[in-house]
């Protein structure tokens, strides 16, 4: 029997698990490296005690989107996803307060997201929602089998007949104007403005600044839906953990790579503490940016090029145990800045924490009450920040912190006496964490118009061997298409190895 090809992956966060899984149900034997104890990168988990008992947090994704990605790699591996990962569908999909005091739930369910739209906004404006939705629809249609679900960069592909119809109408997918200036097309009413507005920094961009095109992913949240795992979001990272292990893949935590090794052409292996280890392939789940910069020797013009693309923006997280419950939440919620435009231009533009952060915040035991103690609740209270460019985050941090405190009780929420327990995670953290490029949360920002063609592709361009998945490299950041990205690097290197 031939001996199988070898595959190191470097990273476990989910991408790297997802080609890891792939590649071992293709008969390849795959190591995996990562520097954590545990695998499942952004997706994480921490505990915390307070005085009325444990507390329990999803450290990163909140919110599941796409759930078929995940339908689809499971059963690709033999394995009926619903069997072990149950996904719940979250009504209202979010409760939104806005800065004059108005509170609307937004729903998936198209007829009561009409009829709250129809009694807390307007009539008309209810009526704009469903144009609104049908827009959003057409560019899901016209861009998802191209920008999200094929290697696009390998330009080949591209000459398939069935991407031909899609191709032609590409100048339909509205990249000439902002997402800013498409939805208020759309909508007059500066709170509907403002909630749309707020897709773009699921993956990591400015409404202001990113192309419309971005606009996809309102439908992917109400057309598709938006979901919970029962148990918490680790679930995820567990269960694909347990799978990529049932296939044979070999997994070692606490273990940084600290080269990729190559010869100027070929990739050879990596290098872990003093140990070199070959292989024939090297999947790289870390930040590609930040493997150009610390792991992967040469190349300075790739990497000058790499440096100049601009990060996702990036995150300060509080966890609070709350020893008391609050009705007026539910299990997402966002709490609205009075001044969105300005909290872009010092997120962006200045790279400072704005003083008037939108706060939204996650409580898991709404839906999973076992993740808080009896009475209490789980706050994962989440603030946009600016990737990392020399900030005093510990300083910024008791700011961030009264800036929520006051954003809350102007929305009617007196949090501030219930929070028993507390931890945080800064943009800094989550750099020392994971490794991702200025602590950013989603890899590359969307704010341009050539961003996704300038996102590095799923396979080096400098060395033979050497693929990327995660969230900087195609398709882009967020849970679902991270995966996507596994799977494409996974089946492009069983094409190179002639593996089917
Ligand atoms: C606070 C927060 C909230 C989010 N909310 C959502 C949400 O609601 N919905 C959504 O879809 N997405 C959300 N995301 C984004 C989502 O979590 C990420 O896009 C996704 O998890 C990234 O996966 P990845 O595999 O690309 O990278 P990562 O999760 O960063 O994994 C990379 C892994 O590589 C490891 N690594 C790095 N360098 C090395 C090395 N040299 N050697 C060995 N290992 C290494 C890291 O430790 C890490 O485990 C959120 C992220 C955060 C942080």
């Amino acid at each position: 029997m031939p001996q199988k090809k070898h595959v190191i992956v470097v990273g476990g966060g989910l991408a790297g698990l997802s080609g890891a899984i792939r590649l071992a149900r293709m008969g390849f034997r795959v190591q995996l490296f990562e520097k954590n104890e545990r695998v499942g990168g952004k997706m994480n988990t921490r505990r915390l005690q307070g005085a009325s008992g444990e507390y329990r947090f999803g450290t990163g994704p909140s919110l599941l989107t796409m759930p078929f990605v995940f339908d689809e790699l499971f059963e690709f591996a033999g394995v009926e996803r619903s069997s072990v990962l149950d996904f719940v569908p979250v009504e209202p999909i979010c409760r939104y307060f806005f800065s004059d005091g108005t509170r609307l739930n937004a729903y998936a369910d198209k007829q009561r997201m009409a009829h709250e739209l129809h009694h807390v906004i307007s009539p008309d404006e209810a009526r704009h929602y469903q144009d609104f939705l049908r827009y959003t629809e057409r560019i899901y249609d016209l861009t998802a089998e191209i920008f999200l679900f094929t290697p696009f960069q390998e330009w080949k592909k591209l000459l398939r007949a069935r991407y031909l119809p899609t191709l032609l109408r590409l100048p339909q997918i509205d990249a000439m104007r902002t997402v800013h200036k498409a939805v208020t097309s759309y909508f007059h009413d500066p709170r509907l403005v403002q909630l749309f507005d707020r897709y773009p920094t699921y993956n990591g961009s400015s409404p202001f600044e990113a192309p419309a095109t971005l606009n996809i992913i309102p439908w992917v949240e109400y057309g598709i839906g938006g979901y919970y795992v029962r148990g918490g979001m680790y679930r995820i990272a567990e269960e694909m953990m347990r799978l990529a292990e049932a296939l044979g893949v070999e997994i070692v935590t606490n273990a940084p790579v600290e080269k990729i090794l190559h010869d100027g052409k070929c990739v050879s292996g990596v290098q872990v503490g003093d140990e070199k280890y070959s292989a024939d392939y090297v999947l790289c789940n870390a930040d590609v940016v930040e493997a150009h910069n610390t792991l992967i020797d040469g190349f300075p013009q790739r990497k000058k090029r790499l440096n100049r693309l601009e990060s996702s923006l990036s995150g300060m997280v509080f966890f609070w145990g709350m020893k008391k419950q609050f009705p007026e939440l539910t299990h997402h919620n966002i709490i609205f800045s009075s001044d969105y435009r300005r909290e872009f231009e010092q997120i962006f533009t200045q790279k400072v924490a704005p003083d008037d952060p939108t706060v939204y915040i996650s409580i898991s035991s709404k839906t999973d009450p076992e993740h808080a103690p009896e009475g209490g609740e789980n706050w994962f209270v989440l603030l946009n920040m600016p990737y990392l460019n020399g900030q005093n985050w510990r300083n910024a941090q008791e700011r961030m912190k009264s800036a929520v405190l006051e954003r809350l009780l102007a929305a009617g929420i007196n949090a501030e006496s219930a929070i028993e327990a507390e931890s945080v995670l800064t943009p800094q953290d989550l750099y020392d964490l994971y490794r991702s490029n200025k602590g950013s949360i989603y890899g590359i920002s969307s704010n341009t118009q050539t961003a996704a063609f300038m996102r590095p592709a799923n396979r080096s361009r400098d060395v033979r061997g050497l693929y990327f998945c995660g969230g900087s490299s195609h398709p882009g950041g967020g849970v679902p298409l991270v995966v996507l990205s596994g799977k494409m690097a996974a089946e492009l290197i069983g094409e190179d190895a002639g593996v089917r």
